[in-house]
């Protein structure tokens, strides 16, 4: 055994996995990288893809293989962490695969996961945006919109452990149907492809946008074409981001009556169009959240962008073991 504590960080991304030797700092030390197969069972992916870059991981350097005390891994879905079962993943199509016990019994250390915007809570809390304050709540913003709420200090699992859903919270009675069968979740009215739908319908009635040049096909307008004609300021685009503010803003504001953050801490690819939703998103909250002091709440960027997911599951497994 080595003196330094060190752990795996496991980010499952949509076309690789990725594994990191990470120390206490949350520097990454070693980065491996295989591709997933999508296509492949659950089974296959953990024994080809995901096991294989951890290990190589861990090989990678006799010196610190040693100091390795466990792994940690982001799950695109939600799960029984205890059993290590991941119930659902609408990206990767699980349902019911048993994932940590058998990458446990092949690499013979103790791993742990959760669901990996859960994990990006707790990387921003030890090394990012929520390490001077104890009430956050972390939003990821992409292909769909997770979260994550660490109040009093802590991350907040909730009975089934689906505390932190907060992109399937109704923000639009009369809203899109969303992916989880409810309709006008959050994720279905503000997430990047419904942003991206959103800009398509409102293109039908409108010949003069810059979209139409921007594009061959309606289908291909997306909400990066849609921030790329906001920056040119097309006023189409800039009230599809105007809309998109607010739909967030009616979310955060019911999470703000919840569980009281002093700070949002904004991810995801979308949040790099944040310019553009801020305005309309700050103003909703102060229009909506009554029971706060207007403006109390701070809505900022994350701040682990590259490696964010490994760090994140590197934070879970360091908390599980008692480092931090
Ligand atoms: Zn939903």
């Amino acid at each position: 055994m080595g003196e330094r504590d060190l752990v795996v960080g496991v980010d499952l991304g949509g076309t690789h996995t990725y594994a990191g030797v990470i120390d206490v700092r949350g520097e990454v030390l070693i980065k491996k990288e295989t591709d997933i197969d999508l296509s492949e069972d659950a089974d296959t992916i953990i024994r080809n893809s995901i096991i294989p870059t951890i290990k190589s991981a861990i090989d990678d350097n006799p010196f610190l293989a040693g100091d390795i005390r466990a792994i940690g891994i982001g799950i695109p879905g939600n799960h029984d962490s205890k059993r290590g079962i991941c119930f659902f993943s609408p990206n990767f199509k699980w349902r019911d695969v048993y994932v940590t016990p058998p990458i446990q019994k092949a690499l013979k250390i103790p791993v742990y996961m959760l669901n990996d915007v859960r994990c990006a809570a707790l990387g921003e809390k030890h090394f990012g945006a929520g390490r001077d304050i104890n009430n956050f709540v972390c939003v990821a913003i992409g292909t769909g919109i997770g979260g994550g709420v660490v109040a009093g200090g802590k991350l907040i699992l909730g009975d089934c452990e689906a505390a932190g859903e907060i992109g399937h919270t109704t923000v639009d009675p009369n809203g899109h149907l969303c992916g989880c069968g409810n309709y006008g979740c959050m994720e279905a009215m503000a997430s990047g492809p419904n942003i991206a739908r959103r800009g398509q319908e409102a293109m039908k009635n409108n010949k003069t946008t810059k979209l139409w040049e921007m594009v061959d096909d309606i289908s291909e307008v997306s909400a990066y074409t849609l921030f790329k004609a906001a920056k040119e300021g097309d006023k189409l685009a800039l009230k599809v981001w105007e809309d998109t503010g607010i739909y967030l803003g009616i979310g955060f504001a019911n999470i703000i009556h919840t569980v009281n953050p002093e700070r949002f801490i904004i991810g995801g690819r979308v949040a790099g169009a944040m310019e553009f939703f801020l305005p309309a998103l700050r103003a909703e909250i102060n229009k909506r959240a009554r029971m706060v002091p207007p403006d109390s709440v701070e809505l900022v960027n994350a701040e682990l962008e590259e490696n964010a997911g490994m760090i994140g599951a590197a934070a879970l497994a360091f908390e599980k073991i008692g480092v931090f």
